[in-house]
């Protein structure tokens, strides 16, 4: 028995793993994997797969970057973790600043969590909690689009509208108003995403009129639905949503968790709307894939909402055991250093325009309905009947065949439904693009064949 299986059995008997049907396990190989470099993971047997998907979206340099690297070993030599109430490090601070230095305008707080669903926690609870401080403790509902997604605690999940994850658990969650998305492969043929992102605002804009003197915030995520099959819409419709949360007195929380950090093709992607939320989440790149941490960004005016005489019980008492650990801020500022000296943004718009040219032969095959990119991000939308763009039914685990055939290529593909997609590391090459846009397409034949 070589490592490999014999590693793979150790994990079965113990390990349940996430988001995972465990029997799967029975016909689906476990990879135990033993190393990363760059784009690169090596399983412990030696084959290798490019990381199409960053491992779930967190990776933005590579696996085993030497900067980050570094800096982490001489972190750990200082301080491995102080708890953050009372104390600071210099790791929180700087990191802090630079954050603020580069959101959008007037975001100059940073409240730190350890993970992506605690920051909309986080987030969820800070304006409901605003509201209060400022005597208007009716406003304590939530507005989300469909098909969003948000996190797996129970306040994420409520404010989440992806059945797969919520269905189940809907008697234990919070009610929420759901707003139909701007997703723009719902629009119709011929229509433009910007027609479409508009027209689809009539609804948010209603709910708004309706319900807004009981409504904390809206929740989105800008740009890309990346859970839902990474549906995208066009930035109009973040630009009449800040207009209208201003006209209604309603929050926006923008939810840039997945898409931060350039994965849209700008640092962040409300810039693309000229947009500044009222709060803004982030994690997975935050790091650039290294750590768990994640912050929540929000106004001097939310700031000053909870600033006041202790008896008067306005602080936000809300902690996690590893708020702001030093290993993760450190990783995360040299991850900003890339950004800093490199010039990533500008280097990935080639990169994506590559990636989106190549894809874009695939629009052809007669079983996908649609290629998409927004910046850093590409989703190729297997369909059964190309014309009607009716889905293949759910059951058939259209995309598991293509996630295996890519595994025996040497690729890490993770189609979500029906949707596969590329949303790689930054350093990728156009070599390996095409390595991957060309995996796919022998995978999306073979998966639709019969
Ligand atoms: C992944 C994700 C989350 C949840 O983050 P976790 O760290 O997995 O809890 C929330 N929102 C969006 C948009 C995400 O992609």
């Amino acid at each position: 028995m070589n490592d490999s299986s014999d590693l793979a059995r150790r994990d079965l008997a113990v390990v349940w793993h996430p988001c995972t049907q465990m029997q799967d396990h029975e016909s689906l190989p476990m990879i135990p994997i033993r190393r990363g470099q760059g784009v690169w993971l090596e399983g412990v047997d030696g084959r290798r797969y490019l990381d199409a998907i960053s491992s779930w979206w967190t990776n933005l340099f590579g696996h085993a970057n030497p900067r980050i690297n570094d800096a982490l070993k001489a972190q750990l030599d200082r301080l491995e973790h102080v708890l953050l109430a009372g104390f600071t490090h210099e790791p929180v601070v700087e990191l802090s600043e630079k954050l603020v230095a580069i959101a959008p305008k007037g975001l100059t707080r940073c409240f730190y969590a350890d993970n992506g669903s605690s920051a909309i926690e986080v987030a969820v609870k800070m304006s409901f909690h605003y509201w209060r401080n400022s005597g208007q403790p009716a406003k304590r509902r939530f507005v989300t689009l469909g098909n969003s997604y948000h996190g797996e605690t129970l306040g994420a999940l409520a404010v989440g509208n992806v059945d797969l994850y919520k269905e189940i658990y809907k008697p234990l969650l919070m009610d929420v108003l759901t707003v139909p998305s701007p997703d723009c492969f719902e629009r119709e043929p011929g229509e433009s995403w910007e027609a479409f992102s508009r027209r689809q605002f009539a609804f948010m804009d209603m709910t708004l009129a309706r319900h807004a003197h009981e409504i904390s915030a809206v929740i989105v995520e800008p740009l890309v639905q990346c859970a839902a099959g990474m549906r995208m819409y066009h930035p109009i419709y973040l630009k009449l949503l800040r207009e209208a949360c201003d006209r209604y007195n309603v929050h926006l929380i923008a939810d840039e968790i997945a898409v931060g950090f350039g994965r849209t093709g700008t640092m962040f992607a409300c810039e693309q709307a000229g947009i500044r939320p009222d709060f803004m989440c982030l994690s997975k790149g935050l790091t650039g894939g290294y750590l768990p941490l994640s912050v929540v960004l929000t106004t001097g005016q939310v700031y000053e909402a909870f600033y006041a005489d202790y008896a008067t019980q306005r602080a936000f008492l809300h902690s996690h055991s590893y708020t702001g650990n030093p290993l993760a801020c450190t990783a995360a500022l040299a991850s900003l250093a890339i950004f800093g000296t490199d010039n990533v943004l500008g280097n990935n718009r080639a990169l994506a325009a590559h990636m989106d040219k190549r894809a874009r032969e695939l629009a052809q095959h007669p079983h996908v309905a649609e290629v998409r990119s927004t910046g850093m991000i590409c989703a190729i939308e297997m369909v059964k009947d190309k014309a009607a763009r009716k889905p293949y039914p759910w059951q058939e685990r259209r995309g598991l065949r293509v996630y295996r055939h890519a595994l025996e290529k040497g690729a890490l593909l993770r189609p979500i439904g029906n949707v596969v997609y590329f949303m790689p590391p930054y350093v990728i090459t156009p070599a390996e693009i095409d390595f991957l846009v060309e995996t796919a397409a022998s995978g999306i034949e073979l998966a639709t064949c019969d």
